[in-house]
């Protein structure tokens, strides 16, 4: 990444292609300007790429695969490499956690935590490249052995968010690379500066030449991979609205596509719960990331009976909340992302009025002294909200807590379950039976039982409804890139029988 110095004295990165092991684009003046979510200065300069941009990266990541350079090497050298880029980001962790943090606006302490999650995952992704295996039957008679290969999927295309561009580009990438298949990146424009780190990485860990890309741009970077025959499978995490497009351009050839998008998430207090466990979790839950996030927990649904106090308690924990420069290592809430994300969240939080709701804390805009032209927004709090108001049932995807009451388990999964998403939820009680009745009847791939937002490597993560299609970490989302091969095989003289289903039938007559 070329470093310059603008005339503020601030430093610039320059974000350019990385493909075939070359970073290429810098002949050109064509660049797009990323302003600081916090001090709105021009930080990153990324190159707008083109579609034939694309096309070279993707027909590189093709040769790539087909030749065999990376999927005919072994388990172990992929776990050897992935060993080596978990350390090489550990290395350079105060570099990409100051990136992440500048351009996302994100609390410093929260991006240095995505730098360490980001290394833990290639380490866990090294150990399944290692264990990577098929399996066999030899039940159907003594002359038959079925041998179901695992395979890797082809050329990968792997389009990333602005929330967690470490931290999500490596919830795919090391999977992708322990199953043996080769990349071709986007970030988002916002956004891409550790993208492109993290792939200059992969080549000092010892990836060959071609096996991971990188195309700097915007949305119709997305759109040509998603688009491409070349390409096998699609995994983008995003918006569902884009989700959409990414599936519908998928179908072309019939790619697969792993999409995590969207969430709306319910924190369900019970009067039962550890209160002050709860309290910390719902106020963490909202407001880690400044509440950009997928799983965060927008939606708290409190039990009538303790839901008068829990709000009060809450609203006085909020007014603790330390809301400043991302850099600052005191910050609790950040920057949003962007001027039109700032609009948005301001512009849910002024209209919930609209349908009865009541501002228990925060709701403001914050701007003039330390927050300058940055993009900061008081962690709200809007009590008695419906459940068909537009807080309750869109994303807003930000610092932003709605409130509603229920008055038993059966109201609470109904409210939980009433919008168009089910990527999590968390259950707070200390009653065991109640806790997992709970989670069995809530529509979404995660559940948190006392905790909330907690992501272990080995847990597999995606959406039900329209959070999604597949599954990100764990077992499940390393199977996702890749195929299975059946191979049916008959030893010695063949009887003239053929398995069909269970049974063995000859239904020819002629000899
Ligand atoms: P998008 O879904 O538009 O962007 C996600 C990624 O897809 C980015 O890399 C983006 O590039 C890329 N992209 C844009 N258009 C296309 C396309 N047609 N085909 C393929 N890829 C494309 O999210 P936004 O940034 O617009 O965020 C909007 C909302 O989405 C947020 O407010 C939030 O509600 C939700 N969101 C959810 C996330 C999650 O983790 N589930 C993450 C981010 C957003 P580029 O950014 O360069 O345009």
């Amino acid at each position: 990444m070329t470093i310059i110095d603008n005339a503020t004295g601030t430093t610039v990165r320059t974000v350019n292609h990385f493909i075939n092991g070359n970073e290429t684009g810098q002949d050109t003046s064509d660049y797009t300007d990323r302003r600081a979510p916090g001090t709105d200065e021009v930080i990153t300069r990324i190159l707008r790429g083109t579609s034939s941009d694309v096309q070279h990266a993707i027909e590189t990541a093709r040769r790539a695969f087909d030749d065999g350079r990376w999927p005919n090497t072994t388990g172990f050298e992929r776990a050897r490499i992935l060993n080596r880029l978990g350390d090489l980001i550990d290395r350079d962790a105060a570099i990409l956690a100051k990136i992440d943090s500048e351009e996302t606006g994100k609390p410093i302490r929260v991006a240095e935590g995505d730098i360490a999650g980001a290394a833990d995952l290639c380490r866990y992704a090294a150990s399944l490249a290692i264990t990577m295996q098929g399996s066999s039957f030899t039940n159907n008679g003594p002359d038959y052995t079925g041998i179901i290969i695992r395979e890797p999927v082809g050329v990968v295309g792997l389009i990333v968010p602005w929330n967690f561009p470490a931290l999500i580009l490596c919830q795919k990438l090391p999977f992708a690379l322990a199953a043996g298949c080769t990349a071709v990146i986007k970030a988002s424009e916002f956004t891409s500066s550790s993208a492109l780190h993290i792939v200059k990485l992969c080549i000092e860990a010892g990836v060959p030449d071609g096996v991971v890309n990188f195309v700097a741009g915007g949305g119709s970077i997305g759109a040509a991979i998603a688009e491409s025959p070349l390409i096998d499978l699609v995994s983008f995490t995003g918006s569902t609205p884009t989700g959409q497009k990414v599936m519908a351009a998928a179908a072309g050839n019939m790619k697969k596509a792993s999409l995590e998008l969207g969430g709306k998430a319910a924190a369900i207090v019970f009067d039962d719960a550890d209160i002050e466990d709860a309290l910390a979790g719902v106020m963490f839950g909202i407001v880690f990331n400044n509440g950009e996030c997928c799983v965060s927990q927008p939606r708290l649904l409190v039990q009538d009976t303790i839901a008068d106090d829990f709000v009060q308690e809450l609203s006085r924990k909020f007014a603790t909340l330390r809301v400043g420069q991302p850099l600052d290592r005191a910050t609790d809430v950040g920057a949003l992302i962007h001027a039109a994300h700032l609009n948005s969240v301001t512009g849910y939080i002024d209209g919930s009025a609209d349908s009865g709701a009541e501002i228990a804390f925060g709701g403001k805009r914050l701007t003039g002294g330390e927050y300058g032209n940055g993009q900061f927004v008081q962690p709200t709090v809007i009590d008695r909200v419906d459940k068909t108001a537009p807080v309750f049932v869109e994303e807003i995807f930000g610092p932003v807590l709605t409130v509603t009451r229920f008055t038993d388990g059966n109201q609470a999964v109904e409210l939980a379950n009433a919008v168009e998403y089910g990527l999590s939820n968390s259950v707070w009680s200390k009653n065991i039976d109640r806790v997992l009745e709970t989670a069995k009847r809530l529509q979404s791939g995660t559940v948190y039982a006392n905790t909330v937002i907690d992501a272990p490597p080995t847990m597999p993560f995606g959406g039900y409804k329209a959070s999604g299609i597949g599954r990100e970490m764990g077992q499940a989302g390393f199977e996702e890139y890749t195929e299975l091969k059946s191979v049916n095989i008959r030893t010695g003289k063949r009887a003239g029988k053929f398995l069909i289903s269970g049974s063995a039938i000859d239904t020819l007559t002629a000899s």
